[in-house]
C-alpha cells in the first residue's frame, strides 16, 4: 500500500479536497486529528503531560487545556522540546497504525492512501509518503478564506502563515499540485486526473 502525503497551508483547502479524494473511494488519515486523540484523556501521554506540567494545564473535565500548555511551551523552549520530544514518536507511530489500517481489508482494493497534514513537509512525516501533493492558493486567498471561515483576524492569520513553510518553498517541493483558487467544479477534476494518475503509476 502507498501513501500519499496531501499539505498546503493553513486555509489552502486541504480537508476540501481531500473529501473529493473520499467521494473516489479514498481512504485517508488526518494527522491533526491523530494529534489530538493522542492526548485524549485516559491516554499515557496525556498522563506523562500533567506529571510533567502538573494539573494546570487540565481542564475540569480531565481534558487537556490546550490555551495553557502553548502558552507553557510557547515561554520556555526547553519544555517545548520536551513535549515535542514526547508527542513526536507518539504521533508517528499512531499515524502508521491508522495508515496500515486504512489501507487495510479485503474490500479496500485502491492502491493508495491519503496523510493529510500541514506539517507533512515540516518534520519526518515525509518519509511516510511515496508521493507529495499540495494544494495550493495565493496568500492573500489563504488568509480572506481562513478569516470567513475561522473569524480570525488578518492579524492572526499571518501569524501563523509566517510560522509555516513559504508558498513557493512548499510548491517546489511537490510530486504534484492542486490549484484550489478554482471553482470546486475544476478542483474536482484536477482531483480526479491525479486520482487516475495514482492508479496508473501504483497499479
Ligand atoms: P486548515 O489547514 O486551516 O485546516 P484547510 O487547508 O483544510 O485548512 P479548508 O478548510 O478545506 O482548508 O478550506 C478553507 C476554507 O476555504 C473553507 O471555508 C472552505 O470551504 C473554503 N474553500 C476551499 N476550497 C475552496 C474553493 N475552491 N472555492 C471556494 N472556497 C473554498
Amino acid at each position: 500500500m502507498k501513501i500519499v502525503g496531501l499539505t498546503g497551508g493553513i486555509g489552502s483547502g486541504k480537508s476540501t479536497v481531500v473529501r473529493i479524494f473520499g467521494d473516489l473511494g479514498v481512504h485517508w488519515v488526518d494527522a491533526d486529528d491523530v494529534a489530538r486523540e493522542v492526548v485524549e484523556p485516559g491516554t499515557s501521554a496525556l498522563a506523562a503531560i500533567a506529571e510533567h506540567f502538573g494539573a494546570v494545564i487540565l481542564l475540569s473535565d480531565g481534558g487537556l487545556d490546550r490555551a495553557a500548555l502553548r502558552q507553557r511551551v510557547f515561554e520556555e523552549p526547553a519544555e517545548r522540546a520536551w513535549l515535542e520530544g514526547l508527542l513526536h514518536p507518539v504521533i508517528r507511530q499512531e499515524l502508521i497504525r491508522q495508515l496500515s489500517a486504512g489501507g487495510a481489508g479485503d474490500d479496500y482494493t485502491l492502491p493508495y492512501v491519503l496523510l493529510v497534514s500541514p506539517l507533512l513537509l515540516e518534520t519526518d512525516q515525509q518519509e511516510l509518503v511515496e508521493r507529495i501533493v499540495v494544494v495550493d492558493v495565493p496568500e492573500e486567498v489563504q488568509i480572506e478564506r481562513t478569516m470567513a471561515r475561522d473569524d480570525n483576524s488578518r492579524e492572526q492569520v499571518e501569524r501563523i502563515m509566517a510560522a509555516q513553510m513559504a508558498r513557493q518553498e512548499r510548491r517546489s517541493r511537490a510530486d504534484a499540485h492542486i490549484d484550489n483558487n478554482r471553482p470546486l467544479q475544476d478542483v474536482e477534476r484536477q482531483v480526479c486526473e491525479l486520482h487516475n494518475r495514482f492508479l496508473f503509476e501504483f497499479r
